[in-house]
């Protein structure tokens, strides 16, 4: 019996990787299982990005880096922040770390204290939650529903904060819902924040890339050059360039938060790898149409499901901006199966249709589940026949 530390006890083991787990464990005892819970593309790393890694590698990069990453890649990070966000940055402002989970929780642990709140809009990234448990904040949740196209507005922004909200984190384009906010949307949210100068605001691009609204891509600092003292820009690799394993994400933002981020990452994990530096610099500075091609296939499959999902009786899902996950009210489907929660319906979907599917209340939204497209149309086509088949089913 070991006494672990109040902090781990605090906090659950990711859900979406659980879910996998199952999926996986399910396979390995030769069931034929369809996994729609994974959060990566499933495209292979572009071959200019391998190489240059190869590359590295032949030119013995690799040993340790500067702390905070190779000087190269930060411009690159200002450039590409510059070119796709008309954002200025100095070298001082840009952290490299190892994935975007790692720039969001060296953010956490260099600006919060115990006590302090983190306002959420749900539904959330699994991991904000978390995150903000792990170094002694409280989460508060902003619920917004299908109706708001899972969207917060500026009266729930203004009654959630207390004088004890430090920090808001914003996600455009957001995993689990694939919706996006509009520049005139964050304008409005800015005009609220404007009256709060203690709170910080973390807006986490990572799907900047794989978004196909009328509307171009908005981010709170883009819209908002008064708050810009304000805010951290957290982004990565991992989805644009299909380079999860790569592990290299980066935040930009005010030099003093930038560097106490980096004293963080300087005492636990040092540089993020040398090698996958060097494919991340190619990757930001190369040809950019390798994501255009992803992003055809993702609004192809999404179009696809959404139409799908809802001819599925007790299933209804809104057609996303972006991303590679459409999420689903299922409160019918599970009324129908006599479910009492979406974690059950979950279960039964897996156990019965032999596909893998996160729950809603994963990302605080009971009543729902999260498809992930990551996966070829065809594979696409057959979970949707399963549970098709399974909703018919008494
Ligand atoms: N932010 C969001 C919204 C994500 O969905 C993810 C990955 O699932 C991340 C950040 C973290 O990405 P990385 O794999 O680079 O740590």
């Amino acid at each position: 019996n070991y006494q672990l530390s109040d902090r781990v006890n605090a906090i659950q083991p990711s859900p979406t990787l659980a879910v996998s787990q199952k999926a996986a464990e399910l396979k390995a005892a030769g069931h034929d299982v369809i996994g729609l819970g994974v959060g990566e593309p499933d495209f292979d790393t572009p071959a200019f990005v391998k190489d240059a890694a190869k590359a590295a590698i032949d030119a013995g990069h690799t040993k340790y880096t500067a702390v905070d990453g190779i000087l190269d890649l930060k411009k690159a990070v200002i450039a590409k922040l510059n070119r796709d966000n008309q954002l200025d940055y100095q070298v001082n402002q840009i952290l490299i770390s190892a994935g975007g989970k790692h720039s969001i929780f060296n953010l956490l642990s260099a600006w919060l204290n115990p006590g302090d709140e983190v306002l959420i809009p749900a539904p959330y990234w699994v991991s904000y939650p978390d995150m903000s448990l792990l170094v002694g904040a409280e989460p508060k949740f902003i619920p917004a529903g299908i109706e708001q196209r899972y969207k917060i507005n500026a009266e729930q922004l203004e009654a959630a904060i207390t004088p004890k909200t430090r920090l808001l984190f914003l996600n455009s384009p957001s995993n689990p819902t694939g919706t996006a906010y509009t520049a005139a949307e964050l304008r409005k949210l800015a005009e609220v924040l404007v009256n709060y100068p203690d709170i910080l605001i973390a807006t986490d691009d990572m799907y900047e890339h794989i978004l196909w609204s009328q509307e171009p891509f908005a981010n709170i600092a883009m819209v908002a050059p008064e708050l810009r003292d304000r805010i951290v820009v957290l982004s990565g690799v991992s989805k644009a360039y299909a380079m999860t394993g790569w592990r290299i994400g980066y935040a930009a933002g005010p030099a003093p938060i930038i560097a106490a981020m980096k004293k963080i990452q300087s005492q636990s994990t040092s540089n993020p790898a040398s090698i996958s530096q060097y494919a991340a610099l190619a990757a930001l500075n190369g040809d950019q149409s390798c994501i255009n091609e992803m992003v055809t296939a993702f609004k192809q499959r999404h179009d696809y499901l959404v139409e799908a999902l809802n001819q599925i009786p007790g299933v209804q899902c809104i057609a996303g901006d972006g991303t590679f996950y459409t999420f689903a009210n299922i409160d019918g489907l599970m009324a129908a199966k006599s479910c009492s929660t979406d974690v059950e319906l979950c279960e039964q979907i897996l156990n019965d249709a032999k596909v893998a599917l996160v729950p809603g209340s994963a990302f605080g939204a009971p009543g729902h589940c999260r498809f992930s497209f990551a996966c070829s149309m065809e594979t696409l086509q057959e979970a949707v026949r399963r549970i098709a088949a399974f909703a018919q089913i008494k």
